[in-house]
C-alpha cells in the first residue's frame, strides 16, 4: 500500500514539475521487444542478438541518425567462447550510430544489448538454468532502451549541441566486455574527438530507498559537479563510486583516459536469472533516470570539455573472476553502513545453504572483520572450495552466526 502511495505521488510529482523528455509507453515497448522470449535471451552470437541488433539499428533509421558501423550500423567481431568445455569461434556485433551536429567532439552514450541467451555461456544464477531462455529485462534490456530514448531525445530536440553523440549497443559484455574493447580497439570514430562516455547498465529497477548507483565520479570533477543538483531536482537518491573501473563498458573508455560515468539501479534476487523479466521494472523510475541523464547532457554542452582523472582504485585486480569460491551473493551496492549487505542469494550456493537471506548483513567471515564489500572480496581471494568458514551477520538488530561451506 505504502509503495503504491509513494509511486503515485512521485508520479504526480515529475508529471508537473518537470518538462517530461521520456514516456513510460515507449519505453515499455523497447523493453518488451528487446526482453521477449523470441529473442531467446540475446546471447552474443545468436540469432536473437541478431534479431535486437536489427531492431536497434531500425530505430537509429527511423531517426536519421548516420551508419557508423564497419558495415552499415554494425560493427561485426570475433568471440570465442566455451559452451559445454567446448571452444566455439562466432561472430558478434556492435550496433553504432552518429548524430552529426558538425562539433569538434563527441559524447559517446552506450549500453550493452548482450544477455545470457538460453543460459550456454555460463555465468547464469539460475539452478538448472541450461536451455531456458534469460530475458534481461534489467540487464540490460533498460540501458538499451535508454540509449534508444536518449538518441531519440536529441535528434528531437531541436537543439544544435555543440556536440556530436555516438550512440553504441555493445554485445558480447556479458562475456567480458568484448565488444567495447573491440570499438575502443578498433574505433569507428577518432578515440581523441570523445570528450567522455555515459554507460547504463541496469537501470530498471529503481527504489526510491536505493536510488542510483554512479560509477566513475572520479574519472573527472565535472560528475561531482551537475550531477547532484539534477539528481535533487529528480528526487533521486544516489551513492558513487569513484572508481573508473567496473564490471561494464564504461571500463573499455576509461582504460583508454576518456572520462566516464555509469548508472545503475543496483542489485537484486533476479539479477543473472530467467526471472530477470519485463514486468518487474520500474518505468516510471526510468523515465526519472533518463530526465537525469538528458538534463546532464545539456549541462556538458555548456561545459568546458571535461578533464580526465584517474580514479582511486582500490579493488583493481579483485574482480570475481579470480577467485576459486563466492557466497552466491548479490551485495547491496548502494549500502554505504558497515559490513556487507545482502540483496539477493543464489539458489543451492552456499549462503543460501548456510540460511543466509536477502537484507541480512555480514560484518565477520572466516575469522575476519568485513568493513566494506573490498574486505569481502580480500577475503574471498584466502579461501579454497570445500573449506569451512564461520560468517557472523545482523539480521535487523539480531547477532547470528553460521557456518559456512564454499
Ligand atoms: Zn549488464
Amino acid at each position: 500500500m505504502k509503495n503504491i502511495l509513494l509511486f503515485l505521488l512521485s508520479f504526480i510529482a515529475s508529471d508537473t514539475a518537470f518538462a517530461q523528455h521520456f514516456q513510460t509507453a515507449s519505453i515499455r515497448k523497447h523493453i518488451a521487444f528487446l526482453a521477449s522470449d523470441d529473442l531467446e535471451g540475446r546471447g552474443t552470437a545468436s540469432l536473437g542478438e541478431v534479431r535486437a541488433a536489427n531492431y536497434i539499428a531500425d530505430y537509429f533509421k527511423t531517426l536519421g541518425l548516420k551508419p557508423v558501423g564497419t558495415s552499415g550500423y554494425f560493427q561485426p567481431f570475433e568471440v570465442t567462447f566455451a559452451i559445454d568445455g567446448k571452444a566455439h569461434a562466432m561472430t558478434g556485433r556492435n550496433v553504432v550510430a552518429f548524430l552529426d551536429n558538425a562539433a569538434a567532439k563527441t559524447i559517446v552514450i552506450g549500453a550493452h544489448y548482450d544477455h545470457l541467451g538460453k543460459g550456454f555461456q555460463g555465468s547464469s544464477l539460475s539452478p538448472d538454468s541450461k536451455n531456458q531462455i534469460h530475458n534481461g529485462a534489467d540487464d540490460n534490456a533498460s540501458g538499451t532502451t535508454g540509449v534508444m530514448e536518449l538518441a531519440r531525445y536529441l535528434t528531437e530536440n531541436n537543439v544544435t549541441e555543440k556536440h556530436n553523440y555516438l550512440f553504441i549497443a555493445f554485445s558480447g559484455e556479458e562475456l567480458g566486455l568484448i565488444g567495447s574493447k573491440h570499438f575502443t580497439e578498433k574505433p569507428t570514430l577518432p578515440l581523441t574527438s570523445v570528450s567522455s562516455m555515459i554507460n547504463m547498465d541496469m537501470i530498471g529497477r529503481l527504489t526510491d530507498e536505493k536510488g542510483i548507483i554512479v560509477s566513475g565520479w572520479g574519472t573527472s570533477p565535472v560528475w561531482g559537479k551537475l550531477i547532484p543538483p539534477l539528481a535533487r531536482k529528480q528526487n533521486l537518491k544516489y551513492t558513487v563510486d569513484s572508481s573508473g573501473v567496473g564490471a561494464s563498458d564504461h571500463t573499455s573508455f576509461y582504460l583508454k583516459n576518456i572520462p566516464v560515468v555509469q548508472f545503475f539501479t543496483g542489485g537484486h534476487g533476479d539479477y543473472h536469472k530467467i526471472s530477470d523479466d519485463a514486468d518487474k521494472i520500474n518505468y516510471e523510475g526510468e523515465v526519472r533516470i533518463l530526465n537525469l541523464i538528458a538534463d546532464l547532457l545539456m549541462n556538458l554542452d555548456k561545459e568546458p570539455e571535461p578533464e580526465f582523472a584517474t580514479a582511486a582504485n582500490p579493488h583493481s585486480g579483485a574482480t570475481t573472476s579470480n577467485f576459486k569460491v563466492t557466497l552466491g551473493v548479490m551485495p547491496d551496492y548502494s549500502y554505504t553502513g558497515k559490513g556487507l549487505k545482502i540483496d539477493g542469494v543464489s539458489k543451492a550456493r552456499p549462503a543460501e545453504k548456510a540460511g543466509i537471506v536477502a537484507g541480512d548483513i555480514i560484518t565477520r567471515l572466516g575469522g575476519e572483520e568485513i568493513g566494506t564489500i573490498y574486505d569481502y572480496m580480500e577475503i574471498l581471494g584466502k579461501h579454497e572450495k570445500g573449506q569451512v568458514v564461520e560468517a557472523e551477520f545482523l539480521r535487523g538488530s539480531e547477532v547470528k552466526k553460521v557456518k559456512v561451506t564454499f
